[in-house]
């Protein structure tokens, strides 16, 4: 298939870790966070930590976006549904996320309330036709990837009159959160976290561009590679981090160029900035309170505005006692470091957010890296 089997080739893989193998230093070390959750969906399944040297690690991010969102936000859906009697409308992932007192989405919808699974906001537009006489809500979340649907959907009921819709709006920025980590004390002061360069956004960047990541790669001097989600593309992106910290540069580049441009949409941007507008702060999870990192809806959209329609609790909730995703999702542990990987929290049952979508940094490890630690750790095991 075009665009996808020219970037699993074995032979150029094995190339370009070659390439990565010739020119990593083996005097010094590269700590390579992957933003994405698609980027470690990638490196687990195709097994590319593996195919680059000891001292080139990728530690994964916080880029799932079911994975940040914090538990309070989802208490606040569930208490749209059970409370206002709505029809709550979610992506499928989001359902099965632990909520406070080991509830979620899924559960509440099996006590009775009417929560339903979409593939779109088109769905939830249509949930919204077909009952006129109930709310709906659209609970939305994500990165700039799947912000513009929810504006093209907010501005689809102004112009058809929807008057029982609206949007509980929890969409968040993805270089206010790259600049958080590299400003926390744990990569900043205390140097606990080694993050030397970023394999940037793929989808996000489409949408936003590369030139949003400049400031931050000159400020804090780590080099930033836009990379695609194929095997390949995670290499060549790893090569040109390396190369970049080898020869003292801390530049954005892109690998993606097939999808990103330096712009990125201008149309998807503008659609954006004309209903939404910046939190002054966001909660994420693992990352705490991060200025101006999510979107509210605008004044002028008010109608839509499931916070502004309805009174929704607002706290702050602990994660489950024992779960590391806030760590993880910091890059400080890895899914390993967690006594209940595996054991109390499978996908089947998961107990944090990241063992949730296949996105995050512990389903991924459970579906492709479990055995391999151990594996590695075998006398002759070998990778070929
Ligand atoms: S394994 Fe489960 S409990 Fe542990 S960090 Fe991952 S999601 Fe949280």
């Amino acid at each position: 298939m075009k665009f996808i089997d020219e970037f699993r080739q074995g032979d150029l893989a094995r190339t370009l870790a070659g390439a990565i193998a010739a020119e990593a230093d083996p005097a010094r070390s590269y700590h390579i966070m992957e933003f994405c959750g698609g980027h470690t969906h990638a490196i687990f399944r195709y097994g590319l930590q593996d195919l680059v040297p000891d001292n080139v690690r990728f530690v994964h991010g916080p880029g799932c976006p079911v994975c940040v969102l914090p538990i309070g936000r989802i208490d606040g859906a569930m208490a749209l549904a059970e409370a206002h009697d709505v029809i709550l409308c979610s992506y499928g992932d989001m359902l099965r996320v632990p909520a406070s007192g080991r509830r979620s989405l899924m559960k509440a919808k099996a006590e009775g309330a009417d929560i339903r699974m979409v593939y779109s906001t088109q769905d939830a537009l249509r949930i919204a036709r077909d009952n006129p006489g109930r709310q709906v809500v659209f609970f939305a979340i994500g990165f700039e990837t799947t912000t513009p649907p929810t504006v093209v959907a907010i501005r689809q009921a102004r112009a058809e009159g929807l008057a029982n819709f609206s949007v509980y709006c929890n969409h968040v920025l993805t270089p206010a959160a790259i600049q958080n980590i590299l400003s926390s004390p744990e990569v900043r002061d205390m140097g606990t976290v080694s993050i030397d360069g970023f394999l940037g956004p793929s989808h996000v960047s489409a949408i936003i561009g590369s030139q949003p990541y400049e400031f931050f790669a000159e400020e804090f001097q780590r080099p930033v590679v836009i990379a695609g989600f194929e095997p390949l593309d995670v290499m060549q992106s790893a090569l040109m981090v390396i190369r970049q910290l080898n020869e003292g540069r801390y530049e954005v580049e892109n690998e993606y160029t097939r999808v990103v441009t330096r712009e990125g949409n201008p149309k998807a941007k503008a659609l954006v900035a004309e209903v939404l507008e910046m939190r002054r702060t966001f909660e994420w999870r693992g990352l705490g309170l991060v200025p101006y990192s999510g979107l509210r809806i605008k004044a002028d959209y008010a109608e839509f505005d499931a916070e502004a329609r309805f009174t929704i609790p607002e706290q702050r909730v602990d994660d489950v006692k024992g779960c590391e995703c806030p760590a993880i999702l910091r890059g400080v542990k890895r899914p390993t470091d967690c006594k209940l990987f595996g054991t109390v929290c499978t996908p089947e049952n998961p107990m944090g957010s990241c063992m949730v979508s296949s996105e995050g940094a512990c389903a991924a490890y459970w579906s492709y890296g479990r055995f391999r630690e151990a594996a590695a750790a075998t006398p002759g095991y070998a990778v070929s």
